[in-house]
Order: structure tokens, then sequence, then C-alpha cells
């Protein structure tokens, strides 16, 4: 097995040169990513179409459009997201100058899977560009097709002596985490994340941890549920049900429920007509371990949508389970397939406490119209991304954090939040070397004298709420009016003197 320690060493030595800090480096590379996507779109969909049966249109609003929208908000914020942060100071800090400057990290690692592999591998990598790292990606072995064309294709558009793939499965992602890196993104299941964390630790190395779990949908009563199940089945089949965020299983008061299901019957008649092995919108699980888990979990169910499937298309047709317990195989662990159990429970609170009761999901899903419905799941639960009234679109707005909490993940990216989670934010303080006096307090020996004038420069005040909060204000506002009479008063006093 090859060692990658030297090419990482090369890797640091060129970041250390400052190459990679420049706006223009980091813009021109990002420009080279929205080519890249632009110039060879029909072959990145036809790798996508090769290791999932990716549909073009999906190919392109999930992966191409996603990241290339991404690369192109970075490129058009990218000086000011560059710029210090001013910050707060009091008035111990009145005189000096303090703000957060965002600097790179250094040699970043990501580490992609095979699910989503140009968006997982690139939104990732657009955030240590814009952020002024080198980056070495690492992409999911089991899209083979995809690997090729990153292998291949990122080379002849992006900075070689920064950006870099390495191609390979389980040896080489090992290889890899024996060497020292800067910071690691990995994608993927939370039992590798823990070999990923462990590896990382042994270097202090920051991670942000990409992970899934059962993602829960809640269905109120008085929904429109045709509308209901178009959004709910968007989200369940997309990508065949391999989506980190689909929609794990449907919770419903029993009175919904036959509604629910003859209304996602007929919406996956829309998608993918009756024969969805024949619709070319529909995808296939991605290898036969992945087709055998998924068939396992049927086991013991009746589907009152789909259950049929092809092993040698691994094609699982769109399939709904009803009266699922949680004690059954399907709620045993993430489906990651096109598998939608449904269970019953009384009402919202049920759910709740269902949600409670298992690790932190990475997406939560409520369909209600009752806003005090939505907001009590909304405080009562923890998850990555709360959605109410639609599934997974969240992934496609930039402006919000992309990423899991507890056992679904830890740290989040996408737009801003990527160039924030590839850089450390430094601290500055810039003092001048006047005010000796003024700094003295703080300067044995110490005296009452002293500690008076540190208690009253130090003091913080908690804020008063309601109108009393404008009272400061008015007597301030009173101060500096007398302030200025006296002043002009004196001004013209003296004015009228001379
Ligand atoms: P995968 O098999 O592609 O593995 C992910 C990466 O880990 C690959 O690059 C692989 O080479 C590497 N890897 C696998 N085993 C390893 C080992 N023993 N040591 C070191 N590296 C190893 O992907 P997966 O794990 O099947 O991914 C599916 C999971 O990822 C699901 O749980 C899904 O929810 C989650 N996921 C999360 C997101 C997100 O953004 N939160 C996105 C996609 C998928």
């Amino acid at each position: 097995m090859e060692s990658y320690g030297q090419m990482i060493k090369d890797m640091r030595s060129v970041f250390l040169s400052g190459k990679t800090k420049s706006e223009q480096w980091r813009s021109t590379q990002l420009k080279a990513i929205v080519n890249l996507i632009e110039e060879n779109s029909e072959k990145l969909c036809a790798a996508l179409q090769a290791d999932l049966h990716k549909h073009k249109s999906e190919a392109f609003i999930t992966e191409l459009a996603l990241c290339k929208n991404d690369a192109i908000h970075a490129i058009n914020h990218l000086s000011e997201w560059m710029k210090p942060e001013k910050v707060a100071k009091g008035l111990m800090f009145m005189m000096d100058n303090a703000c957060i400057q965002k600097e790179p990290l250094g040699v970043a690692l990501i580490i992609g899977a095979w699910n989503y592999p140009v968006q997982l591998t690139l939104l990732p990598l657009i955030g240590a560009i814009a952020a002024g790292n080198c980056c070495i990606i690492k992409p999911s072995e089991l899209s083979p097709k995809t690997a090729e064309f990153l292998q291949e294709y990122i080379p002849k558009y992006l900075d070689n002596d920064c950006i870099k793939v390495v191609n390979g499965g389980v040896p080489e992602t090992t290889a890899l985490l024996k060497e020292r890196f800067d910071i690691i993104l990995y994608t993927g299941n939370s039992n590798v994340a823990k070999i990923v964390m462990e590896a990382a630790s042994k270097f202090l190395t920051p991670v942000i941890l990409e992970l899934g779990g059962k993602s829960p949908v809640f269905i109120d009563r008085n929904t429109d549920l045709n509308v209901v199940a178009r959004r709910l089945s968007w989200g369940k089949f997309l990508n065949a049900g391999q989506t980190c965020v689909a929609p794990d299983y449907v919770m419903c008061p029993k009175e919904v429920q036959d509604e629910l299901v003859s209304s996602v019957k007929t919406a996956i008649d829309e998608f993918f007509t009756k024969d969805p092995k024949s619709s070319d919108s529909y995808g296939r699980i991605v290898n036969s371990r992945h087709f055998g888990r998924l068939q396992k979990l049927l086991e013991g169910t009746k589907p009152v949508i789909g259950g049929d499937s092809d092993e040698k298309e691994r094609f699982i047709s769109p399939t709904v389970v009803t009266d699922v317990q949680f004690t059954d195989n399907i709620m045993q662990e993430e489906i990651f397939g096109p598998l939608l159990p449904i269970i019953t429970v009384k009402d919202h609170n049920e759910a709740i406490e269902v949600i409670n009761s298992r690790e932190k999901p990475l997406a939560l899903y409520v369909f209600t119209n009752n806003k005090s419905v939505r907001e009590d799941i909304r405080q009562k639960t923890s998850s990555g991304a709360f959605v109410v009234n639609d599934t997974v679109l969240h992934g496609g707005l930039c402006s919000l954090p992309f990423g899991g909490v507890g056992n679904s993940g830890m740290g989040a990216y996408h737009g801003k939040h990527s160039f924030d989670a590839f850089s450390h934010s430094k601290a500055v303080l810039e003092k001048s070397l006047g005010m000796e006096s003024a700094n003295s307090i703080r300067y044995p020996p110490y005296t009452e004298a002293k500690l008076g004038w540190a208690g009253w420069i130090m003091k913080e005040k908690i804020k008063k709420k309601g109108i009393m909060s404008f009272f400061p204000f008015v007597v301030m506002g009173a101060m500096f009016g007398l302030l200025f009479k006296t002043v002009g008063v004196t001004a013209s006093e003296t004015d009228s003197n001379n």
C-alpha cells in the first residue's frame, strides 16, 4: 500500500508558502470548479447514470446545479467572508482594535460517500478552497465511474500542487488516515465515523462528520394528503431512497393511514408510472450487498405498495409497509432504500416521545396546518434539521447549515457554513503602546484603588427587557443634550468675548 506521507508533506509546504491564502487563488480555483461542471455535465451525468441509474434531471438538481451554485455563491461572497469581523468591545477595550480573522487550517481530507458522489466531494471541496486550504479528496469506491471521473478531471482544472484526488477503498482510506491532516470531513455511516474520529484523535485533528440515521416524518390530521404524499414520495424515492436526509419512517394517527397510503400510491404512479422498473426517472440500489440488506429489512412485513424486486438489476420498487412495530427489523437501522414504513401514533405528543427515545435524527419532517403542533415538535425535539410541510429541500438552501447532531453527525457545511467549517476563527486584539497609565490598573502591586477602577471598567450589566431597556438611552440622550447645550453656550460666550 502506497504511503501518502510524502504527498501530504509536499502539500503542507505549498500551504506554508502562502499560495492558497490569496483571494485570487481561491477565486480562480472556484471558477475552475464551475467550468469543470459546466464543460463536463454530460460526462458527469453519464457517470451518475452508470453508478446509480440517476436520471440527468435528478443529477442536475441534486448534484451539478447544487455544486455549481455553491461555488458561484462562494466566488460572489469571498472577499466579504475573508474580511476581519469586528467584534463588540465594551469599556475595557474601547481604545483597541478587536476582530475575528478567519484563517485556513492547512491540508484538509475529504472522504466522500457513494450516494451523491459529486455533491459529497465537490461541496466540501468548495468550502476547503474558499477558506484557503490545500485538500485531498477520497471519493467513494462504491460509485466507481464518478470516482474515475473526479480523478481524471480534477487535475485538468484545479491546481495540482494543492488539490489531489486519491481513489480506492478501505486500505487506501486507512493509509490516508495514518497521516496528519489539519481537518477531516467524512461523509458516511456512524461506524466508520468512529474509525475516522479515532485516527484523527492521534493528531487532535478536528473532524466534521456528516452521518445518517432514521429521519422521522410526522403527519398530522387535517392536512391535504395529496400534497403531503407527493412531497413525501419525492423525498423518499429520490435516488431510490438512498439519500441521507430521506424520510425514513412515517408516524401518523390511525385514521390518516389509509388515505395516506392511497395518496402515496397515486404519487408513485404519477412519478414513475405503474411500472417503476421501466421508468428512467427511478434509480437502482448501489450494489448487491445493499440490495440484500434491504431485502432482509422487508422480511416479515406486508407491503401495501410495491415490494417487487429484481436482483440482477438491483431494482426494488417504491414500497410502503403499514402496521409496523418499533420492534420490527425495518425499525432497527437506517433504511437507506425505497422502503417506507408507516407507524400509527395517537397524536404528535406520542411522536415526540418516539423521537426523543431514539438517536437524534439528521432531519425531522412535520406535515401540519396546526401552529401549536409544529411549535411543540420543534421545541421539544432535537435534530440536524427541522422541516415543515416538505422533505429534503433544506439541503438546497445554502444559507442553512447542513449537518447532524449526536449520532447523525457533528459540524455543518454548505455556503458560508462551509467556509467557516474549514477555517479557524483567530481572535485578534491590537493595542497601542500608549495609555500605559490606564493599563496600570491591572499590574501589581494591587491596591484597593486599582480594584475599584477594575470593578468599574469590568462591570457588565444584565440588560433590562421591555420599556425599561430604553431608560439608559433616555438618560444618555438627556446628558448629551445638556453637554451640547453647555458647550454651545461656552463656545458662543467665547466667540462673543472674542
Ligand atoms: P461508503 O461505503 O461510500 O463509505 C464512505 C467512505 O468511507 C468511503 O469513501 C469509504 O471508502 C470509506 N470507508 C468505508 N469503510 C471504511 C473503513 N473501514 N475505514 C476507513 N474508511 C472507510 O458510504 P456509506 O457508509 O455506505 O454511506 C451511507 C451512510 O452515509 C448512510 O448512513 C447515510 O445516511 C450517510 N450519508 C450522510 C450524508 C450527510 O451529508 N450527512 C450524506 C450521504 C450519506
